[in-house]
């Protein structure tokens, strides 16, 4: 079974005990992506990877709440289908969850990337007390106008983009309030394609 197939039965299968092991299958599988970017941005700098990712456990949590608040959704929208015939129903059901598992995907393979180069960087920063590294959000190209406006922000590696309940004032004059998780990558919501971009400088 591919990772996918997983999930898909993850999100849709009634036995409890069976979506409690999938899902440590699923976030194993994330898990073992966070440590192969480790390894390859660490090596793209020259750096050894012997040092303790400190935003690791906390994205584990984070992601695993991800999965089980889809699951939720998705027997949600299994009662809502209840009225279809039972054909239609699961051909709607699957539909929805390759649709949301798609996004998350995306969302999430992009944070993790981003999410281990701040630890890879970070970890850098503490080893040499000569450099100061900031972070800067790269918008990408069509993105909407909120990533818009965040575009160049620039920032110490340390502090977040966003923080839950912050104003983002838009290109138009008006203003947006963001209200989710703080986030220290360039991620203000799901599919996006911004980045960061880091600036060292030495003392
Ligand atoms: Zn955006």
């Amino acid at each position: 079974m591919n990772e996918e197939d997983v999930v898909v039965e993850f999100l849709t299968t009634d036995d409890p005990e069976a979506a409690a092991i999938l899902l440590s299958i699923i976030i194993a599988y994330y898990m073992d992506n966070y440590d192969l970017e480790i390894a390859e941005f660490a090596s793209e700098n020259e750096l050894s990877i012997e040092f303790n990712p400190v935003n690791k456990t906390a994205y584990e949590e984070y992601l695993t709440d991800l999965f089980i608040d889809m699951r939720l959704r998705v027997q949600e929208k299994q009662i809502e289908l209840e009225n279809e015939d039972k054909a239609t129903a699961k051909a709607l059901l699957l539909i929805f969850v390759q649709q949301n598992y798609e996004r998350l995907k995306v969302t999430e393979m992009g944070n993790i990337k981003q999410t281990v180069q701040l630890e890879v960087v970070a970890y850098l920063q503490a080893m040499d007390y000569n450099v100061r590294i900031f972070k800067r959000w790269v918008a990408h190209s069509g993105c909407c106008d909120v990533c818009k406006a965040l575009n160049g922000t620039t920032i110490p590696i340390d502090q977040p983009f966003l923080v839950n309940g912050q104003t983002v004032e838009l290109a138009s004059g008006k203003e947006f309030i963001y209200n989710y998780i703080d986030r220290g990558v360039a991620i203000a919501h799901p599919n996006d394609q911004c980045y960061i971009e880091f600036i060292l400088i030495f003392n």
